[in-house]
Parts: C-alpha cells; sequence; structure tokens
C-alpha cells in the first residue's frame, strides 16, 4: 500500500515509482523532455542510500554537466537530509579524472598529471609535427587535432587506429601526429581532455585487477542524458556494468529527441544496443510532462513530429494548470531590435516581480550573445554566460594558473614556456630554443634544463639574474607548500616573480581590473584543500558552465541548456542559416537538419510558462548585412498553439517602401558604422582577454630579438604573423616582440 511507502516516493507517479523501485537489474527510462528523468535518477540514488541497499560511495552517478552533478547533489542531501561527501558523482570527465589520478602509472602519467586547455593542445601539437612537414595551410593544426579528438572519442589509442582510418585529413599522417603527441603529453606528464577517458578505459580494458576492484566497489551505476553518450563513455560504461555471470545494477535516462551532440561523436544508438548489451533490461517510459504548459508542450511536440525515425514516445501535460499563454513568435527588424525586444521583455517581467534567475535567452551559435550582452549590459541588467566562462579565460588568470601549474608541475613544459618570459626576463627565442635543446638532449623537463645551464653558468647576460631569480622562488615555493600552505605560496610567488608588479606598472585602463582578478583568483584558491585539487578544478569548469550565484538571466547556447528549466526562454535568431545552421544547410542532409529540429525542441521544452520565439528580418553574419528569412521551424509549429507578433514587416515598408534591398540601404550602413565605433570604444565582454596581444594590430612596425625587424600583418590571440624584412613571414608569440 502506498502509503507504507516514504515521502520521497509518495511524491512521484507510478511510473516514475516502478522506474525506482525497480532497483536491481538494468535499466533504461525512456522519455520525452520535463517527464522527471533527472528526478528518478536523483531519487534513486537516494532509494538505494535508504533502503541500505548501498554505501554513499558504492554509486556512481554520471551527469551530463558540472552543475547537474551539483543540483544532484544538492537534492540528493535534501531528500536524506544530510549532505552526503564521498560521491562518485559527475561528468563523465571528472569520473575519469578521479580514476585515472589513481591508476595514472598504468599508462605513463605520474598522479599529479596536468590537464591541458585546447591552447596548450594546439601549442603542444604544432611543436610535434614540425618534423612531419605537414602542409600547415592546406591542413590546419586544429584539424588534426579534431582528427585525433575524434578517435579518441572512438575509444582509439593510436596503436588501435588502422592506416585505412587515416586517409582523409594531412595526406595520411594524422595516425603519426597522433603518435607523437601522445608520446609527448606523457613526457610532459600531461593529458588532454579526451585522454581523461581514453587512459582510463584502456586501464580497465588490459588490467582485469583495476576492472574487479571497481567491479567491487560501485554496486549501482545511474547515467543521465544517455543519448548523448559517445563510443568511448558507452565503453567506458559497459566495462563498469557488465560483470561475468551477474546482471548489472545500471539504470539510464534519456530521450532519443534530445540527442544533440553527435557533432562530437555521440551516438543515439547507444540507447537501441542498451538491450543488446544487457540482457534482460526493464524498459520505462515516462509519458507526463511536469514542466510545461499544454501550449508549450503542443507546440514542441507539433515541431518535433516533423523527424522521421523517432523512437516514439507520447507526451501528455501533467500539470493541472496547463494551458497557459502560447508560444510567441515575435518578428524584429535586426539584431539589434532583437536584442531590444529581449531587453524590454525581461524588464517588463522583472518589474512584474519576476525572478531574473528564471528567465534564459538561448542562442544556436556562441556570436549571437553579444547583442544581448551589450543590452543588457545598457539596461543594467546582471546576466552571466552559461558556458562561455570568462573569469579563467582572461590572460592574467592563465597566466597565473600557469605559475601555478609550474610551482605543482615542475616537468609542465608549456606552462613553464608561457611565464618563463612574463613579465620580461631578457629570454628571446634562441635563449628558450637552447633551452629546448637543452632538455631533448638531457630528456629532462625544461625547469631541469635551466636549472643545469644555470649551475654550469651557460645562462649569460642580462637574462641570468632574473632567470636564477625565477627558479630560485618557484623552488622555495615547492619547500614551503607543505609548511605555509597554497594560497600563501601562491600569493608569494606572483609577488616575488614580478608577476603583480607587471600589471601594477601597466599604463593601460585594464591592468588594476587585472590586479583585482588575480587577487578574485587566490581568493577561490582559499576554497580547495590543495593547488591540484584547484587546478583540476578550474580544468574541468573551464570545459563545462558556471556557477549559481545570485539572480542572473542566463545566456548560454541551446546545446548548453539541456537538462536545464527556466520560467520564461528566448529564443532567438530562428532564421534559415543561423538555426537551422549555415552549414546544416550548406551539408543539405536530412540527419543534421533532425538534429538542428531536436535542438528546436530542446529548446522549447526548456520553457515552464513562457516560450518567445524571435527572428530578425536582416542579420549581419561574419561583417556582411544580409536578409534574412524566418528558419523553416517557424512553419513547423503548429498554429493552434502560437501567436504570431511584430513590426518588422511594417518597419519595413515604411522605412524603405520595398522588402529585400534594404542591406544596402544608406541609412542602416550608417546606423551600423555608428554602432561599430560605439562598440568599439565601450565595454566589449572580451576585450579584457585579449591582453598583451591587445597591444598589438595589423600594420605595426616591431623589433624580433632573433628575425629582426617586421611589420605585424595578422593577430591571433598572443600570436602574431609578422613580415620579417630578413627573415621572411613568421608566426610568433607576442612575448618575443617588441613595439618600435
Ligand atoms: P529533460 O528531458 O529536459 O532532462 P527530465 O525528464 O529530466 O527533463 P526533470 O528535469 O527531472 O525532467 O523534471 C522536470 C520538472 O518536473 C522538474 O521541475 C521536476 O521537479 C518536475 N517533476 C518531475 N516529476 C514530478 C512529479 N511526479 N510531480 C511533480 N513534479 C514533477
Ligand atoms: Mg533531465
Amino acid at each position: 500500500p502506498s502509503s507504507d511507502r516514504p515521502d520521497y516516493l509518495q511524491r512521484l507517479n507510478p511510473e516514475q515509482r516502478a522506474a525506482i523501485e525497480t532497483t536491481d537489474g538494468p535499466l533504461l527510462v525512456l522519455a520525452g523532455a520535463g517527464t522527471g528523468k533527472t528526478r528518478v535518477l536523483t531519487t534513486r540514488f537516494a532509494h538505494i542510500l535508504l533502503s541500505g541497499r548501498a554505501r554513499p560511495h558504492q554509486i556512481l552517478a554520471v551527469t551530463f554537466t558540472n552543475k547537474a552533478a551539483r543540483e544532484m547533489r544538492e537534492r540528493i542531501g535534501a531528500i536524506l537530509g544530510t549532505p552526503v561527501e564521498g560521491l562518485w558523482l559527475g561528468t563523465f570527465h571528472a569520473l575519469c579524472a578521479r580514476m585515472l589520478r589513481r591508476h595514472a602509472e598504468y599508462v605513463g602519467l605520474s598522479s599529479g598529471f596536468t590537464i591541458l586547455d585546447t591552447d596548450d593542445q594546439l601549442r603542444l601539437l604544432k611543436q610535434v609535427i614540425e618534423p612531419l612537414r605537414i602542409d600547415a595551410k592546406r591542413w590546419p593544426s586544429q584539424g588534426i587535432l579534431g582528427v585525433i579528438q575524434r578517435w579518441k572519442d572512438r575509444g582509439l589509442t593510436p596503436e588501435r587506429v588502422t592506416p585505412a582510418e587515416d586517409t582523409d585529413f594531412a595526406n595520411g599522417q594524422c595516425r603519426a601526429a597522433y603518435a607523437a603527441y601522445q608520446a609527448r603529453l606523457i613526457q610532459l606528464n600531461a593529458c588532454d581532455f579526451g585522454d581523461l577517458m581514453l587512459h582510463v578505459t584502456e586501464i580497465l580494458r588490459t588490467r582485469p585487477d583495476v576492472l574487479a576492484q571497481y567491479h567491487r566497489l560501485f554496486r549501482y551505476i545511474l547515467v543521465d542524458e544517455y543519448q548523448d553518450t559517445n563510443t568511448i563513455q558507452y565503453l567506458w560504461l559497459r566495462l563498469l556494468a557488465q560483470r561475468e555471470g551477474q546482471s548489472a545494477n545500471i539504470c539510464c535516462v534519456g530521450d532519443d529527441d534530445q540527442s544533440i551532440y553527435s557533432w562530437r561523436g555521440a551516438e543515439v544508438e547507444n540507447i537501441l544496443r542498451f538491450e543488446r548489451d544487457f540482457p534482460g533490461a526493464v524498459i520505462v517510459r515516462l509519458e507526463r510532462n511536469y514542466r510545461s504548459t499544454a501550449q508549450i508542450l503542443g507546440a514542441a511536440s507539433g515541431l518535433i513530429a516533423h523527424n522521421d525515425g523517432r523512437l516514439g514516445k507520447t507526451l501528455r501535460p501533467g500539470r493541472e494548470d496547463s494551458s497557459g499563454e502560447k508560444v510567441r513568435v515575435v518578428a524584429v527588424w535586426d539584431s539589434d531590435d532583437e536584442a531590444r525586444m529581449v531587453g524590454e521583455e525581461i524588464a517588463r517581467l522583472r518589474a512584474g516581480g519576476h525572478s531574473l534567475a528564471e528567465m534564459a535567452i538561448l542562442v544556436r551559435a556562441g556570436f549571437q550573445t553579444r547583442a544581448f550582452e551589450e543590452r543588457l549590459i545598457a539596461l543594467g541588467v546582471p546576466y552571466r554566460v552559461v558556458g562561455g566562462l570568462r573569469f579563467y579565460e582572461r590572460a592574467e588568470i592563465r597566466d597565473a594558473l600557469a605559475y601555478m601549474r609550474v610551482l605543482s608541475q615542475p616537468a609542465d613544459d608549456l606552462a613553464f614556456e608561457r611565464i618563463i618570459n612574463v613579465p620580461r626576463r631578457g629570454i628571446g627565442a634562441a635563449a628558450l630554443q637552447k633551452f629546448h635543446a637543452a632538455a631533448r638532449a638531457g630528456n629532462m623537463p625544461l625547469t631541469q634544463a635551466v636549472q643545469d645551464l644555470l649551475a654550469g653558468g651557460e645562462i649569460k647576460g642580462r637574462a641570468r639574474e632574473p632567470m636564477a631569480a625565477l627558479m630560485d622562488c618557484l623552488q622555495r615555493g615547492r619547500d614551503a607548500l607543505p609548511r605555509e600552505g597554497h594560497v600563501v605560496v601562491v600569493e608569494t610567488l606572483l609577488e616575488e616573480a614580478g608577476y603583480i608588479d607587471m600589471w601594477k606598472a601597466d599604463p593601460s585602463p585594464e591592468a588594476p581590473g587585472r590586479v583585482d582578478n588575480l587577487k578574485e583568483l587566490v581568493r577561490a584558491l582559499a576554497d580547495f584543500e590543495s593547488l591540484e585539487g584547484f587546478l583540476e578544478h578550474v580544468a574541468l569548469v573551464m570545459e563545462n558552465e558556471e556557477n549559481a550565484g545570485d539572480a542572473r538571466v542566463s545566456l548560454m547556447t541551446l546545446h548548453g541548456a539541456k537538462g536545464l528549466e527556466f520560467d520564461t526562454v528566448f529564443l532567438p535568431g530562428w532564421e534559415e542559416g543561423v538555426f537551422p545552421s549555415q552549414r546544416t544547410l550548406d551539408e543539405g542532409g536530412l540527419k543534421g537538419l533532425e538534429e538542428e529540429r531536436r535542438l528546436a525542441y530542446v529548446g522549447i521544452t526548456r520553457a515552464r510558462h513562457r516560450a518567445i520565439i524571435s527572428h530578425a528580418a536582416s542579420r549581419r553574419i561574419y561583417g556582411n548585412w544580409q536578409s534574412a528569412i524566418p528558419s523553416r521551424f517557424i512553419e513547423e509549429l503548429p498554429d493552434e498553439h502560437v501567436a504570431t507578433s511584430g513590426a518588422a514587416s511594417q518597419a519595413r515598408t515604411r522605412t524603405f517602401g520595398h522588402a529585400p534591398e534594404f542591406s544596402q540601404a544608406f541609412p542602416v550602413v550608417a546606423r551600423r558604422a555608428r554602432m561599430t565605433e560605439a562598440l568599439a570604444r565601450g565595454t566589449a565582454p572580451d576585450a579584457a582577454s585579449g591582453a598583451r596581444s591587445a597591444a598589438f594590430g595589423a600594420g605595426e612596425r616591431v623589433f624580433h630579438q632573433k628575425f629582426g625587424y617586421g611589420t605585424v600583418t595578422s593577430v591571433d590571440g598572443s600570436r602574431l604573423e609578422i613580415a620579417f624584412e630578413k627573415a621572411g613571414s613568421k608566426r610568433v608569440l607576442d612575448q618575443f616582440i617588441e613595439k618600435i
């Protein structure tokens, strides 16, 4: 009888309860958006604990984002009435990072390994492929890195890649590049994001003792957003779940209509494989949507019905108050107008007592956020860019992190390279080359090579003293760590190394803000027990989204919004070429279009009460103004759930008298120019991240210690392309050049 059931089960519907009480054996919950899949997973976690089936650390739970992990931890704590510690709860990457620390030696790493960010990955790859003489114009390193990442997503180590797989890119040299890249990573005691899963899976594949250890440890496995697992994630799960002569206690929840990561290697087929790989699997379907009004659900269901090859699910409104507002489709003039409309709507809702935390603007692509950011800043509406994560991307923060990495990992050559001449210590390209040669010859890290060269009196001139000072304060920092603690040591290091002073002495208007950021970084550091713990945290949050905090409007991509919900959702930019994306249209396949449609479905189903779709009549794409056609998805929305409004068509007639040629009309161009000017002067959101290179611009005359005089031809972050008078065109780091 239901009255015997604990309170946390009473609050669920019968199907949800069934999904929780079928505790043992393989279980797949296949259900539409907002039907409580995540809630089932969370409650199941608590149920396993409360019914005494397992202790907290014996459950492995996988979420799609760090934020989702945090929320799940909180909800489990709420159900249990006490915060829980020591959980194996997190993203695939976070869980694998933790596992890899325990067994790093099996893949030739030591447990203090560093996790590289994309910048470092690319830098490293470029270094190791130099001997391969790959034509970088034709086969950019980014592309090679992409190939390597896709192999990693499929669980292929360099040895497992067959020659037949290596034909598309760089004339079949990707395998060699991959092998060299991996070898170098191991030398540096580092790994990239893909390696976290790849290494751990390889260990589980080849070390039965380690696998057995985890089989004993994890009694239950829980997985959210299962439709978006890729091959390596699937392999990892299967290794952990499948056991000799035992049925696996694995529960996955997912929705094929929300599979939106195939471009990152996700395989929706993993849903179909589940029954095959886990015989006797129970499949539970949930049909009641508790999130959205009937109008919103009707619109979303009508849209997704245009996709073929769905597994087929029913979705019914589960809330009593269900009817609600229709989905609004607003036609606007251009992206400025769109931002103004959204801004006004947000201000209006806010004045009506709605919390900003319950509003989100979901865009198809990153470039769309800027207009909204400008507008929200102008209105003084607090917002956060979820997933675009600004703080840790700022140059001064990256520098400081590099100092911390060298402190914690003397073998981290990439980090050391970043800081060796920041602030300037008289190290030119020639000196750096010499250090590298010594390191290679002695098969040792750069820091060691520099130590030896210093000791042998081989670093001379103006570089000697500052280099000796740097090495000295790094060493003293390391020695002091156990005694003084990481916070004091890092703060002291940044001071003594002259890094803080470099910014204090910097006359640019951003410099004081940078010093404040560095202070904030040290504050954040204090929240962690160790330097390594902090660095790992940073590596993980940089990949994912950020932080709860006070009420703010959320700005994020549709991809980043998966699993989330808001009272009000703005869905701007529903135009052909923006959404569906131009790339999808160019490829012309049905598959891509269906994935875009699923993305639209994900977007609409994030809304509880209000969904506001907009499309502009003209849009600037990569600097050009184009007239825009409303997205086909707008047409596919069922009429009965949609209310259309907007003044764009009238505005168009009023201003120019005719529609399509307006992009040529002078007044628009003039307005554009003024806006561009204002933006250049104003608070461009990423102005701070340009750092030192912000000082350089194309056309400027510069001097390089090795290559001599030249003119900047292009700027890409800290990398500059320079036409040298004697040495020809070269790409160099801005640290090595001076303005003249
Ligand atoms: P998505 O597919 O978007 O990830 P989901 O299936 O994971 O959605 P949840 O996020 O778990 O759905 O639930 C959607 C909303 O419905 C949440 O606010 C949740 O608290 C609520 N909910 C779920 N089940 C019930 C229920 N039985 N009674 C009342 N509210 C519920
Ligand atoms: Mg969910």
